[in-house]
């Protein structure tokens, strides 16, 4: 007879967590699709429903492998998990009473769930030595809001609180298309349904540009500048929330005094917004207000980064858009109160805290607790004696995410161990000695709590994992317990208990209710007048009040007040290497059917976008003989890479956007792994943000012209 049966689950090919309902018959997935039950409403995206794909895929990993060729080769042999895990564990041990605990790097990718358990590895370890794209990603932003405001802001767009936006600033990001850091497109799009305005601050054209009132199209780099021209004109208009200035932010003279720095002409010349855009745009969003604003990525891969997001604290504070209904929110957690602390409760010891990589230079950068990976490379490459020996990754590929790819390779073959768990064999576990296999999310159990919001929720089996492939959380449990058992649970599901403890429910409650949240009337707004981050109100800063002037940037030797820095490699900063490079590159284009280096294997996604693009102007294009869908070298003094060049009128012609993390499943090897990856051209060796260690991705130079040969495969 045969058995079918729905699994309620939570999507993971992205940090998105999307409530889904799996179909499955007979042990095999027949149908995924979204849960109207969920906070997330049924809706879903092109990757999530994709993953039906990756249960079969025949390219997954399917026993833990043992390198036996040289670095590279792609020679394996098949071993069981005792022996990978007790391998594995031997290393990081021996590793750390031969060169202290700071020599061994646990690593992950973007956030799936498991940040907790890394960074629970890494206190395990002893180790301050905890790496991710976090320092270009999502973190500075957590890091700034900390300081400024002491706690992390998110826009308002569910109206609990009786008041949506009624301007709505899309900066950097478009969530309408990627579900990015816990902001789903549902709730947007239903917000910006009833939004009055819309302002789009983007190098190009989006889906939206056509909705907006306005769009201004920014130079790649230049966010700070525009930033802080509208504040100029919002704080000499006195266009500013006068009482929420006075009584709650700290600074405020300060802030008037730097913005003066900053007139709209001069704005203008920087940005190449046009001065009537900026003031139009700075006045709409000051008094047309409650306003959201939904600050991206953008804003951090930047040499800037730390200032970029400190002018965008700034102008939410003073036009008063913050705790208030419709705008910048601090939402309160569930029952469960903060999971993150299952990885932070070991507490980093004094020798971790100083060991950690760039933690000497990165203040604001470490504070999240990962040590910055451009500095552990560096010191790979350079025989440091202080340098990491060995690295397990989980989830991550450093060799495309990370800038300067050769680099990152010649740190990688430096170290004395690597070991990589994943769904596949990716460029990067390519030179590992010791490869794990992952279950994909269809087949494991898990809890889902991405960034501590109103709602967390179950991942739930619903089929078994190809060949011994094992679940994120049992790898985790089972290589901890190896290190200090103290620290870790006999079974997969004492975690999870343990994980969830506070919410009085265990595990198998728990997968049943499928999630907990916090929603409508149980969200309060207006924080900072009650007893709730401070007893007689106020926030959990050191002033009390949000600081626009930064008293622990101050401490930290960085500018307390915003500023703007030009790109290290621009028009203006670099005009001899303008000469010879003569457009501004933006080397991190995404697309919907990718989530970084992820799914270029899957059928579905590839067949929507088989290869590599690179966003040009056709009046560009034109200008050098490219025709629409030429495969065309884009160079610079780095490096050149191959891309297929897509014409796109919505793009300033000075400026071209190139695709990020491109390589080929089908040619895993390395100089297909160089053939496309744009971070070939990207480089840590230039100034990065002084407070976080950012790397520049979004504003470097470069060329391109149509390659002659034969096109790509
Ligand atoms: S947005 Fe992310 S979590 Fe949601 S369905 Fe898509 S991939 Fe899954």
């Amino acid at each position: 007879m045969s058995d079918e049966r729905i699994v309620k689950s939570t999507c993971c090919n992205c940090h998105g967590g999307c409530g889904v309902l799996i179909t499955v018959k007979d042990g095999v997935i027949k149908g995924i699709e979204g849960n109207p039950q969920s906070t997330t409403r049924g809706t879903m995206c092109a990757k999530g429903l994709a993953s039906i794909q990756e249960t079969n895929n025949p390219n997954r990993l399917r026993h833990p492998l043992k390198r036996v060729g040289a670095r590279g080769e792609d020679k394996w042999v098949q071993i069981g998990w005792d022996e990978a895990l007790d391998t594995i564990a031997n290393r990081i041990k021996e590793s750390s009473a031969q060169f202290g605990p700071n020599s061994v790097v646990t690593g992950q990718g973007t956030g799936r769930g498991y940040n907790l358990f890394t960074l629970r590895l890494a206190s395990t370890i002893g180790t301050g030595n905890m790496m991710g794209p976090a320092h270009v990603c999502y973190l500075p932003r957590l890091m700034v809001y900390t300081i400024s405001v002491g706690a992390r802001l998110m826009p308002d767009f569910h109206g609990w609180g009786g008041d949506f936006p009624k301007t709505i600033v899309a900066w950097g990001r478009q969530t309408e298309i990627t579900n990015s850091e816990n902001e789903m497109a549902v709730w947007f799009l239903d917000a910006l349904a009833k939004a009055k305005n819309l302002i789009i601050v983007d190098p190009k054209t989006t889906r939206l540009t056509s909705r907006a009132n306005l769009w201004l199209q920014l130079r790649p780099g230049t966010d700070a500048a525009l930033a802080l021209g509208m504040m100029n004109v919002i704080i000499n208009e006195g266009l500013y929330d006068k009482e929420f200035v006075a009584d709650w932010t700290h600074g405020f003279e300060k802030l008037r005094d730097r913005v003066q720095d900053y007139p709209p002409e001069k704005v203008a010349e920087i940005t190449w917004v046009p001065k009537e855009k900026i003031i139009k745009a700075a006045r709409m969003l000051a008094t047309d207000s409650p306003t959201a604003f939904n600050v991206g990525q953008a804003l951090e891969a930047s040499n800037n980064c730390t200032q970029n997001n400190r002018a965008m604290v700034c102008l939410m504070a003073i036009t008063g858009n913050i705790e208030r209904p419709g705008s910048m929110v601090n939402w309160m957690l569930t029952e469960a109160g903060q999971l993150e602390d299952f990885g932070r409760e070991i507490k980093i010891t004094p020798e971790a805290r100083d060991g950690m990589a760039g933690g000497d230079k990165f203040k604001l950068g470490v504070m999240g607790r990962f040590s910055n990976p451009d500095t552990i490379f560096r010191k790979l490459r350079e025989d440091d004696p202080g340098r990491a020996r060995v690295m397990h990754l989980h989830g991550t590929n450093p060799l495309l995410a990370y800038a300067d790819t050769k680099a990152i390779l010649a740190g990688l073959l430096k170290l004395d161990f690597l070991s990589v768990a994943d769904l596949y064999m990716s460029p990067t576990a390519r030179y590992a000695d010791i490869v794990l296999p992952v279950a994909h999310w269809l087949e494991s159990d898990g809890v889902w709590d991405e960034h501590g919001l109103f709602h967390f929720s179950a991942m739930v089996k619903a089929v078994e994992p190809p060949g011994e492939a094992r679940s994120t959380y049992w790898i985790y449990n089972e290589l901890g317990r190896r290190i200090d058992p103290k620290y870790w649970f006999d079974t997969v599901e004492q975690v999870f208990d343990y994980f969830i403890r506070r919410s009085g429910l265990t595990w198998e409650e728990f997968k049943k209710i499928g999630f907990l949240k916090k929603t409508g009337k149980e969200q309060k707004y207006y924080k900072y007048k009650t007893d709730y981050w401070r007893k007689g109100g106020g926030f959990r800063t050191a002033t009390g009040k949000v600081e626009l002037y930064s008293t622990t940037m101050e401490k930290y030797g960085y500018d307390p007040l915003p500023h703007y820095l030009e790109p290290n490699e621009s028009p203006y900063s670099t005009p001899e290497l303008y000469k010879q490079y003569p457009l501004i590159l933006s080397a991190s284009l995404r697309t919907p059917y990718y989530f970084l280096s992820q799914y270029r294997q899957i059928p579905w996604l590839r067949e929507r976008h088989p290869d590599p693009t690179v966003l040009i102007h056709p009046e560009t294009a034109g200008a050098m003989g490219i025709e629409n869908e030429d495969w065309v070298w884009i160079e610079n003094q780095r490096g050149r890479v191959k891309q297929k060049a897509k014409f796109f009128a919505g793009l300033d012609p000075r400026v071209v956007m190139a695709q990020q993390a491109w390589w080929y499943p089908e040619r895993n090897n390395e100089e297909s792994l160089l053939e496309s990856n744009i971070n070939v051209l990207t480089t840590s060796d230039l100034p990065p943000d002084p407070a976080t260690g950012a790397t520049t991705f979004r504003a470097l130079l470069c060329k391109v012209y149509k390659v002659e040969e034969a096109a790509n495969g």
